[in-house]
């Protein structure tokens, strides 16, 4: 555990949040108890979610009653006649001043959290330097990171993803007890993804991700269902053959998944070609390792071939158009994916801060959309659900990704009276999820992970904002003085 919560305890609030003292005065929160587990969400004005039958809807007044975490009940308004008022422990009142959307907490398929110290580096080869030249400031400045750095990169990272409705997501990296520390600290739902095969780190191996996955067990997290490990691989070139094979009999093993960049750019394609003798997604079909527990992050350069050989294995994809456009890697097939089913099994990422500045989900669906609409236009129901329910799918999420009896609480409300909603059509509430994409990402009122208010009234509840942007902004002023 890096230095933090006991040394800087003034930075961060201690766990379990002060419901009594932080909810005094904020009328939304009817407090009937101090550690609330049952709690009723009352009156909310619309209810965005894919149904059990994964078709986006937009439900009117309803309330939502969780318990332990879980979500028990979806009501009509007006209809609460089977809720015992005595045993709820906390009364949310989504009907004042003028209502409010929920939706199901975001997952983001793909991100690098520990590297949040390295914002905008595409500024630092200056104006006029190129992107590679940016690239390998920030890579000499990421191969400086202290566990310090990580941990409180992490922080930083998980917590802007919350304040913009997200509650899951995936790390790809290879310093795990850090991003996992941060992400308890932070309650936010995480698959960490340890490496086997990095081009920073040079002692990940197969052997160091399953010591890392069979110390899982003795972790002492809050929840112990809120963290998952998995492996991931940079790009297959940087794995060997011994590796791939390892691979595979981990993901057997311990039943996890496996992730990896492939075919961003030309160049890692013939890198892998020039290593095997083969196209990637060609590879990794002779390894056996083409399966639902693969999730393959940018797949831009893929031939239809390839997608639908994808398909026919029920790979799962994440579309990272932001950190494309960047990069200049390139414009995923979406034409393709959508002609072979495999749209389906899409989810959206963020990619870290070197590709994407600001960490939401929301206007990568929008850059989703504008990217693609001369060839295939991807509907905005269908964007809806790369953030929640295919994301969810692909992750092997069984209980994530939207508002249905039996599904964990993870929950994100946000305030109708916003431009980002209004004016939309009454008749047809579905123009709330247009407006809602087209407008761009924006904070949150409220957050719930796991039936627990991670953030109310806009205020986080177990990191002070203030002081932790100033201990980043000190890190990265150290960083950059090691170079
Ligand atoms: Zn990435």
């Amino acid at each position: 555990m890096p230095k933090n919560k006991e040394k800087d305890s003034h930075i961060f609030a201690p766990g379990e949040p002060d419901f009594a003292s932080k909810r005094k005065n904020r009328s939304r929160y009817l407090l009937l108890k101090t550690k609330p587990r049952r709690i009723l969400i009352y009156g909310i004005k619309y209810l965005i979610t894919p149904d059990e039958k994964d078709d986006v809807v937009v439900m009117e007044n309803k309330s939502i009653l969780v318990e332990n975490g879980e979500i028990k009940k979806v009501l009509p308004l007006g209809d609460h006649k089977q809720i015992d008022l005595n045993k709820i422990d906390l009364i949310y009142d989504a009907t004042k001043r003028g209502g409010l959307v929920v939706t199901p907490g975001f997952i983001n398929a793909h991100s690098h959290p520990p590297m949040y110290i390295l914002r905008s580096s595409m500024a630092l080869a200056g104006e006029e330097g190129t992107i590679a030249q940016a690239l390998e400031t920030a890579i000499k400045l990421e191969r400086q990171m202290t566990e310090e750095d990580l941990f409180y990169s992490s922080v930083a990272d998980f917590s802007e993803e919350q304040k913009m409705g997200t509650t899951t997501t995936l790390s790809h990296y290879h310093t795990p007890s850090a991003t996992s520390n941060a992400a308890d600290f932070c309650h936010q739902r995480l698959i960490d993804a340890v490496s086997i095969a990095s081009s920073t780190d040079p002692k990940a191996s197969p052997e160091e991700a399953e010591k890392y996955i069979k110390s899982f067990k003795r972790k002492s997290f809050s929840s112990r269902e809120m963290i998952r490990p998995a492996l991931c691989i940079h790009y297959v070139y940087r794995a060997s053959e011994d590796t791939l094979k390892k691979a595979k009999a981990l993901m057997e093993k311990y039943n996890v998944l496996l992730t990896m960049h492939l075919s961003e750019s030309e160049m890692d394609i013939q890198e892998t070609i020039k290593r095997f003798g083969a196209r990637p997604v060609e590879v990794l079909d002779k390894f056996g390792l083409l399966s639902k527990n693969l999730v393959l992050s940018h797949a831009v350069h893929l031939t239809p071939q390839e997608i639908d050989l994808l398909a026919k294995r029920k790979v799962g994809i994440v579309h990272l158009p932001t950190s494309n456009l960047i990069h200049k890697s390139g414009r995923l097939d979406y034409s393709n994916f959508f002609r072979s089913g495999l749209h389906k099994n899409m989810a959206l990422g963020t990619d870290s801060v070197i590709s994407k500045s600001r960490l939401d989900l929301i206007t990568e669906a929008l850059q989703a959309r504008t990217m693609h609409q001369h060839s295939q236009v991807i509907y905005y129901k269908d964007l809806f659900k790369m953030i929640t329910s295919n994301a969810a799918q692909i992750l092997g999420l069984k209980k994530l990704g939207k508002i249905v009896p039996g599904y964990r609480a993870d929950l994100s409300f946000w305030k109708l009276r916003d431009r980002g909603f209004i004016p939309y059509d009454s008749k047809d509430p579905s123009t709330l999820i247009t407006n809602f994409i087209t407008f761009g990402g924006r904070n949150i009122r409220d957050l719930m992970i796991d039936g627990q208010f991670v953030i109310s009234n806009r205020v986080h509840n177990f990191v002070d904002e203030s002081s932790l942007l100033d201990k980043i902004q000190d890190l990265h002023t150290n960083l950059r003085k090691k170079i």
